[in-house]
Order: structure tokens, then sequence, then C-alpha cells
């Protein structure tokens, strides 16, 4: 088929193919990496933190002494081995034998992603409902988007998700005849918002989704990279029950071998597995031993303080540049762990609009409207404080100030397009989500 074009090929594609566009996230990267820009946008961990040297050697030491399993097929549940491992460190969250955890039940994936995937062919026919927070994931709006189901997004506040907004969405779901299948939450630490579940309202969110019928998809990438105080126990640890619980080494190790997991309900294991082996027939054998390698002989629980330490000097370093520098108006979640601040922006600007002056600007960010299926968000942005050194994170709030300064004053002279005109609220920084978020 040479020489064919685009339109050769729009009337073959799949119906789900109808809404796949790249992410914003995606569409940034290329010129969020050149290096004079200083990126709030991407997700990277800090690799450099990590004893390259060791572990190098460590990976090499795979390939030449134990080649003949390392560079071999495996099983499609991921090495015994490592689901061992992976018990070790979950049972960190409290995720232990007391509560039905075993290797028996966790299936390796190739990342978190992969894990959410397998959850989605699992149990999303086109036209299901899913109920996830608003903002959420943004890829795992690529994978619900992919399997043709519909997300209805449920909002948060500082404490995050809200029980009783949680109940409405779902009765509205079933008065319009339609079926939610699961709640795809991230409650620790949530990426794109920062927040946190509280304790409280853990146990209400579970009671809810059980009296509805629902299933819990507990995506947990950011656990173990609190800075204050230690996380509130997994939604997993407190019911062994209609729980999925999904995590990845993508954040405490290194993402370039996508090692994730999940831990299912016993019932359900061999069907993940089924559902694996038809995707990719079995995880990388390799990139397991290398994490089992790493969680056998290296001080990884070292390293999850490495981690912390630098994350929370980089969060500091963010929010302080947000209390000095942001025009009134504007608020920002404190993220106790994690990787991401979100900010409200003043009324008036637009985030998504913002961007091609932000990127002349020398500083990047992701527009909120990634991160809500239906396009909304547009008020808001992520900020990410994980990869850039704190000087560089202060340099690029302050280079985002001004575009918004910029912004707003253009804005008051040729009138509001969009979201409505520019108001001053004449207050600064406050540290409470913003109105989309309570
Ligand atoms: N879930 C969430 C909430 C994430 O933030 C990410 C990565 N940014 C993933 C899943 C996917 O992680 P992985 O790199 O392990 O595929």
């Amino acid at each position: 088929m040479t020489g064919t074009t685009l339109d050769d090929y729009t009337d073959r594609y799949a119906r789900r193919v109808r809404g796949m566009t790249a992410s914003e996230i995606r569409a940034l990267f290329a010129v969020a990496s050149r290096p004079e820009v200083v990126s709030l946008a991407g997700g990277a961990p800090y690799i450099a933190a990590l004893p390259l040297d060791a572990v190098g050697e460590m990976l090499n030491e795979l390939g030449a002494r134990q080649g003949a399993s390392t560079l071999q097929y495996g099983i499609g549940q991921g090495t015994l081995e490592l689901r061992e491992r992976i018990c070790e460190v979950m049972s960190l969250s409290g995720i232990d034998v007391g509560c039905g955890a075993s290797p028996e039940d966790v299936v390796v994936t190739v990342g978190g992603q992969q894990a959410l995937d397998l959850v989605a062919r699992l149990f999303l026919d086109p036209g299901d409902v899913v109920l996830a927070e608003g903002p959420t994931y943004v890829g795992a709006l690529g994978v619900f988007q992919s399997a043709q189901a519909q997300v209805v997004h449920v909002p948060m506040d500082a404490d995050g998700l809200i029980p009783e907004a949680l109940e409405a969405a779902i009765a509205d779901v079933a008065h319009s005849g339609r079926r939610a299948k699961f709640l795809y939450t991230i409650p620790t630490f949530q990426n794109p918002a920062g927040v946190t579940l509280s304790e409280e309202r853990r146990e209400r969110v579970l009671d809810i989704c059980e009296r509805a019928g629902l299933l819990v998809v507990e995506d947990d990438p950011y656990g173990q990279l609190w800075f204050d105080r230690e996380a509130p126990a997994p939604l997993r640890a407190r019911r062994r029950d209609g729980v999925f619980y999904l995590s990845t080494f993508s954040k405490t190790f290194a993402p370039g071998l996508r090692v994730g997991w999940i831990l299912a309900p016993h019932a359900v294991r061999d069907k993940l597995v089924i559902a694996s082996e038809a995707q990719i027939l079995c995880p990388s054998a390799f990139a397991q031993a290398a994490v089992t390698t790493y969680l056998t002989t290296m001080p990884w629980r070292q390293q999850l303080k490495v981690y912390r330490e630098i994350y929370r000097e980089r969060r500091d370093a963010l929010l302080d540049a947000l209390a000095d520098y942001m025009p009134a108006g504007t608020s920002w979640t404190r993220p106790g762990g994690g990787l991401f601040v979100w900010a409200t922006l003043p009324d008036g600007l637009d985030a998504k609009a913002m961007v091609p002056r932000a990127i002349a600007a020398r500083v990047a960010y992701v527009p909120g409207t990634g991160f809500y299926a239906d396009g909304t968000g547009a008020g808001h942005m992520r900020l990410n404080f994980s990869f850039p050194a704190p000087e560089r994170i202060r340099e690029g709030v302050r280079r985002l100030a001004m575009v918004m300064e910029q912004e707003a004053a253009m804005r008051q002279v040729f009138g509001a397009v969009g979201r409505g005109p520019v108001r001053r609220r004449g207050q600064a920084g406050a540290d409470v989500p913003g109105p989309d978020l309570a």
C-alpha cells in the first residue's frame, strides 16, 4: 500500500479508534524536553538518584551469568520469585497475609499501564460506565476510551473523592439506565490532583461501592512516596473482596523496566493471566529478574527514603515558589507525597490556550483538560516537581507567573474569550483546592 493517505485508512478503523487522540502530555513532550524549557509537564521520576553504576553492574550480571533464563520466555503470571518480593513490598503498606495477599493472586504486568488495560479488558463492554475521580490519570482515560467505556467523573476536595458525590454519581448512572462496572480511584497522592483520600472517607467509599455492587480498581503507584507522614493504608488493606490493587515499580525503582502488578481477587486471577497471555504472552523475564535482584540484593528501602527526601525538597520548592510568584486568585493543592501539584487559575485564564505563550517563555505544564474525559478542566494545570532541580522549579514558576500576568492583562485589554472575564480576587496564593476540586 505505497502512497496511501490517512483517508485510505479511516473508513477501515475499528470503532474504538475514533476517539483515539494524542494525549496533551504526548503533544507537549517534544517541546517540553528542550533543555532551555523548564518542564513542569512530565511525570518522570528522578532516576539520577539511583545508584546507577551498581544497577548497571547488576543488569550486566543478569545477562552474562543468568542469560539462559533471563533472556528466555517466562510464564504469563510472572515469576514466583518476583511475586513473593511484590508481597513483601505490599506489606510495607499494610497489604499482607492477614488481609489475604498472596503471591498466588499477584499477576505481574508490563507497568501499571498494562494492569489497567487488563482490568478494562476483563470488565468493560462498549457503553459501560467507569466512575473515576475528576480529574484523573490521563493514561487511564486512554484505556477506558479504547474499551469504548464512558467515564463519569466524581469531584474531589482536599480530602480526596467526595463520598456524597460518589453516591450521587452512582444514582445518576443507575437512573439513566447505564451500567457502572467499577470505581477507578487513585486514593493516595492522586495524579494529577496531589490529594489523598482521608482515613475516614476510605471506609465510606468502600461501603458505598459495596452497597452499590461496584468493583473498586485501586491504582497506587505513589503510596510509598510520602513526605510528611505515612499514607493511610490502601483500600485493599481494608477489604479483600471486590478490590483490585494495581501498582508499579516505575516510581519507586525505574520506569524503563516496565514492571507493575495487580493483586486480584482470587476468583479472577486466572482470567487476568489468560487476558495477559493473549496480549503479551509473558512479561519480560529480564525485567522481572532485574527487579527481583534489585529487591533481593540492593538497599531498596533506603532508596525509597532517598526518593522521599529529594521529592520533599522539590515539593517545598514548588509550593514556596507558587506562594511567592503566583498572581492573586490562583490556588493549588499541597500534596503530602507523590509527584504533582494541581493548580487552579484565576477566573478567565485558560491553561490550554496559554500553552504556546508558556512554551515561548520557556516553561511547560500540562493543562487540566488532559485529565477529564469531557475536555473540561481548562481552568487548571498540573505541575510536576519530581524531575527538575529546586532552582529550576523556582525559575519555572517565575516564568509561568509572568505568562499568567501577561495573559490576564491581554484579556483585560482585548476582552475575555472562553472562560469569562478576568476577575481579580485580590487574594494571594490560597492553599485550598480550587472550585472544580471542591
Ligand atoms: N497509574 C497512574 C496513576 C500513573 O500515574 C501511572 C504513571 N504515570 C501509571 C498508572 C502507569 O505506570 P507505569 O509507568 O508503571 O505503566
